[in-house]
């Protein structure tokens, strides 16, 4: 039996009508069904979604919940048959890429430790190229081979960082609504597939 105000006599609980239930709190699936409605899915180790869509927040490295704003991410794709230019010539390819090359920008959710890890990446690929760049130099000014095969392994070791580390996501392929993005992890796909 319960009583509250406004009810003229005890009443059977299950005979109540207008006392409101607490607030039910959306669960994470419940959250994250809410977003597949705007259109994000999985497709194997790829996260697919509809540009603009807002991705669940939960780091997409850990899937632990995310910390502060999400990392703005511009992305680009190019066709791979694209990098055949290289055979004729690198401007070549560098001006056929920027014409076709398609973009997305997404917010990346993240969290503190996976976003320190990467941008220490970035810096550590930076440093290594741009010492590389130097110590080529210095081996054509010293004609030096040895010096200059070493300039050589550090712009290969500091491109390796670069693609390797220093990508938080990295797409797959974009058209004209849609990304395909690699470099989320499983627990966070397996979130999308439930
Ligand atoms: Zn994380």
């Amino acid at each position: 039996m319960v009583w509250h105000q406004g009810l003229g006599d005890w009443q059977t609980h299950g005979s109540l009508t207008g006392v409101s239930e607490p607030a039910k709190v959306p669960s994470l699936s419940e959250s994250i069904s809410v977003t597949r409605t705007q259109d994000i899915r999985r497709e194997g180790s790829v996260l697919v979604m509809a540009k603009g869509a807002q991705l669940p927040h939960r780091c997409v490295k850990c899937n632990k919940p995310a910390e502060g704003e999400p990392w703005t991410k511009k992305l680009s794709y190019n066709h791979p048959a694209i990098y055949l230019l290289l055979l004729i010539n690198i401007l070549v390819l560098l001006v056929v890429a920027a014409l076709t090359s398609k973009k997305a920008t997404v917010d990346v959710p993240v969290c503190e430790f996976h976003r320190a890890k990467v941008k220490g990446a970035i810096k550590l690929s930076w440093a290594l190229c741009l010492s590389a760049i130097v110590l080529i130099v210095c081996a054509i000014g010293m004609e030096s081979g040895g010096l200059g095969l070493f300039g050589f392994v550090t712009l290969l070791v500091g491109i390796f960082v670069g693609i390797g580390r220093g990508r938080l996501v990295y797409a797959s392929k974009i058209d004209q609504d849609h990304l395909w993005m690699k470099g989320v992890c499983p627990e966070y796909l397996d979130e999308l597939s439930r």
